[in-house]
């Protein structure tokens, strides 16, 4: 026969760990966020400056599409991975 104590402290642990892997849990989630490979485009003759996704293939100082401006030649100034969450939102 199991006394009261025991009992107490049966469910104090039981509760406890119960706490720390839903702690944990909460953790693990929050500890993945997602990224996403950005790039930035710099006109060469207005120096306008353009970030879209990255695309495969494309590299830092690769003549990419036209300048919205000024119809120059756009080159890839920089490529980096941002978090998802704090992107722009498109307009
Ligand atoms: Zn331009």
């Amino acid at each position: 026969m199991i006394d009261l104590e025991t009992l107490v402290l049966l469910i104090f642990v039981a509760v406890l760990t119960l706490v720390i892997t839903t702690y944990m849990e909460l953790k693990k989630k929050l500890k993945k966020p997602e990224y996403v490979t950005r790039e930035l485009l710099e006109c060469t003759s207005c120096g306008y400056k353009l970030e879209h996704d990255h695309e495969p293939g494309d590299f830092i100082s690769m003549f990419k599409g036209e300048c919205p401006r000024c119809g120059s030649l756009m080159r890839i100034k920089a490529i980096y991975s941002v978090e998802k969450k704090t992107l722009i939102p498109p307009q």
